[in-house]
């Protein structure tokens, strides 16, 4: 036995107990251990029944990820699996917390499952770019039938055991004493076995498959490992199962050592980072209950309904009684559509709209111990405002300014106590946007650092951490990725093929359609704000100030990089831009040539690549792998492809120089070429 798996035995039943701290995760021990076990079992006549269980708080809540990487060790999980079929005395699987993943397919070798009310349960892997590799999509169908077993699989959805029972995954569901109820069933199944490899292979309604997968892929962005996991889950109605479990395991080899899954799991681990940094930090921050939100516009509502939502009592405040009532009208009109469209219980949104509250008055934020302001876009006002929150706060409160451009330093230094001030930077909407950024400033304290990124777990956001610097991380690289795609308008490209190459490779919306809906007067102020400051020597793109000069906006005005006639869902060609376009390389003596979608994809890549390293050498990042973070999560880059970081450390420090060489070429005056070695840190 290893040391991760425990045996006893209570009277004829053998105990296995699986014990890997915290999750219990299917590692190559636990697997070796599991295996011996079983054969223990087997041979032990005094055992005619065994029962498999999670010690701590979860069965098996997945593989061990970290494993994926290299080569497998045996012995592999359908060996296991296979052993426990094999065996001829019935082995049940108890459940609780959750058996995702591996854990759950080990749950579908055994005989019987009986699980704790409230354990989730599911097969996740399409998540990390590959497929149940130990019997998922051959075991799973048998028991619940092809469409279901797509929607699962290919959606990677977690379910909670009493839909489990409904849906007939498992067997029994109990309140508690999971161990003494699983010895109880364990009994009665005493010289039978009931493998699921046994049941018939399912049959299933070509047109309804069809529908099941179409729906899939749609949800899945079409991603090869989806397509595959279709393929797997409908062979199990013409495969013999064992056949099946071998197309199916070669499958996931294959995925599993491919770059798509390598990049998701670089994104696994850099989302995770900064909460297992957390687990292991030693302070005790500030607990928070009562936030107080300044501003009640777009950035005020949604911050107050992401807090709501994860049950903090909530104080929005406004100056303007209108602003107010439109704000609180946006958060109860939120919860009231969650409701009727049934993502939401009615008791639950009452009872979340009860730590609610809104006033014009300032001294009702004395007890709250977070103040986030959200307050217009003004140094002069954002001065006033944490006055305000000054003289009103309680001391020991923390504040946040949700700025996107303002120095928040700036805005501490005018404080008593600029240890308590930070940044907490949401995107938009605040509601469901996964990215928070959160800015510690020159003076802010490591408790305060650590309570922001508490709270970040709270909400169920994705945290980076940057330095308080002009557009933190993730709007920084926007703008030169954005700045990147100009120099190719200018060029040759077009907006609609800039667009549809980068949405082609994965971004959820291309950079001109995005500016189109964000409004093309915003940037317009910032670079004329920075226009005094410009170096002249630097290439500077003039198409989007001579698209505001004619009026267009974007689609607030109905006109922007595209047109947009009444009631048109997206953006339409404009061959006044194009016009306006190849008037503007014509003044700079350009000569436009054509560009491949594969090029733009690259220079794009390139830009962010290099824009990445500079955040790195200004110390704005501390961890490089944030920028792919951010990226992915706050801009619609793909997360199948890792992230600029990811990429370049695929390609490698020799061939990145190079190419990085070539962009500075291109781009011309200005472009800084940085020290490439931070993204390799
Ligand atoms: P908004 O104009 O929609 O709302 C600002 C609100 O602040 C208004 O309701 C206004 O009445 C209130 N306000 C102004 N001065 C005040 C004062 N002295 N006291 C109390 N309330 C006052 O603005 P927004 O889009 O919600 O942006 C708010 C902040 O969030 C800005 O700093 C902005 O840069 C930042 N931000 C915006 C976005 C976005 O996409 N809109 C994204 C991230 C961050």
């Amino acid at each position: 036995m290893t040391s991760k798996i425990n045996i006893h035995k209570e009277a004829d039943v053998m105990v296995i107990t699986v014990n890997n701290p915290p999750i219990n995760a299917g590692s190559t021990e636990v697997r070796q251990g599991l295996l011996d076990a079983v054969l223990l079992f087997q041979d032990d006549p005094s055992a005619l029944a065994a029962i498999i269980i999670g010690g701590g708080n979860t069965f098996i809540a997945g593989s061990d990820i970290k494993e994926f990487s290299q080569p497998l060790a045996e012995p592999h999980l359908p060996s296991v699996i296979e052993a426990i079929e094999d065996c001829p005395k019935p082995v049940v699987c108890a459940l609780h917390g959750a058996a995702l993943g591996g854990g759950f397919e080990l749950a579908l070798g055994c005989d019987a499952r009986i699980a704790l009310e409230g354990t989730v349960i599911g097969l996740p892997e399409v998540t990390l770019g590959i497929i149940p590799g130990a019997g998922g999509t051959q075991r799973l169908p048998r028991l619940i039938g092809i469409e279901k077993s797509i929607e699962l699989i290919c959606g990677g959805v977690r379910i909670k055991a009493a839909e489990a029972l409904k849906l007939g995954i498992i067997n029994k569901l109990v309140n508690d004493d999971l161990l003494g109820n699983a010895i109880t069933y364990a009994r009665s199944l005493i010289g039978q076995k009931s493998r699921i490899r046994d049941i018939a292979s399912p049959q299933a309604d070509a047109d309804s498959v069809l529908i099941a997968s179409q729906k899939a892929l749609k949800a899945g962005k079409n991603r090869p490992n989806i397509q595959l996991a279709i393929e797997m889950i409908s062979n199990a109605m013409t495969m013999p199962i064992d056949q099946g479990l071998a197309t199916e395991r070669d499958v996931f080899q294959t995925l599993r050592v491919g770059v798509e899954a390598k990049a998701l799991r670089h994104q696994f681990f850099a989302e995770r980072k900064l909460f297992k940094a957390l687990g292991a930090n030693e302070l005790k921050p500030k607990s928070l209950e009562r936030i107080a939100v300044i501003g009640a516009g777009t950035m005020g509502s949604g911050i107050t309904i992401a807090c709501l939502t994860a049950g903090y009592s909530v104080l929005m405040l406004d100056q303007n009684e209108a602003a107010l009532e439109s704000g609180v009208k946006k958060v109860t009109d939120y919860y009231d559509s969650r409701v009727s469209s049934g993502k939401l219980l009615a008791d639950k949104a009452v009872a979340i709209l009860k730590g609610f509250t809104f006033s014009t008055q300032w001294p009702e934020i004395a007890s709250s111990d977070l103040v986030i302001e959200a307050v217009f876009e003004d140094m002069q006002v954002k001065h006033a405002v944490f006055q305000k929150i000054e003289e009103y706060a309680n001391s020991d409160a923390l504040l946040a300014s949700n700025t996107s451009y303002l120095n928040i330093d700036a805005i501490a230094e005018k404080t008593s106590n600029p240890a308590r001030v930070f940044g907490l930077h949401f995107f938009s909407p605040a509601q469901v946007m996964k990215l928070i950024e959160i800015v510690r400033c020159k003076a802010t304290s490591l408790s305060v650092m650590t309570a922001g990124l508490q709270f970040a777990k709270r909400l169920g956001k994705t945290p980076v951490i940057s330095a308080n610097a002009f557009g933190f991380i993730g709007n920084r690289i926007y703008v030169a990725y954005r700045r990147q795609c100009e120099f190719m308008l200018e060029e040759g490209a077009y907006p609609e093929q800039i667009d549809q190459a980068l949405e082609e490779y994965g971004f959820a919306m291309g950079p001109f359609a995005v500016a189109d809906m964000s409004g093309l007067d915003i940037a317009w102020a910032m670079r004329k704000s920075l226009a005094a400051s410009r170096n002249p020597e630097h290439r500077y793109v003039n198409i989007p100030d001579a698209l505001c000069l004619a009026g267009r906006f974007g689609r607030k005005t109905g006109l922007g990089y595209y047109q947009y006639p009444q009631g048109a869902k997206s953006g339409v060609v404009d061959p006044l831009v194009k016009q306006m376009i190849e008037e503007a390389s014509t003044s700079k003596g350009i000569v436009r040539r054509t560009f491949t979608a594969e090029e733009i994809v690259n220079r794009v890549l390139l830009a962010m690549m290099n824009e990445i390293a500079h955040l790195v050498s200004e110390k704005i990042v501390g961890d490089v792998t944030d920028c792919d973070v951010a990226l992915v999560n706050g801009y619609g880059f793909p997360r199948w492809c890792g992230g600029p970081v990811f990429i370049a450390r695929e390609m490698g420090k020799e061939k990145l120089h190079a190419e990085i060489d070539e962009l500075a070429l291109l781009s011309g005056p200005g472009f800084m070429k940085a020290n490439l070695d931070g993204l390799f840190e």
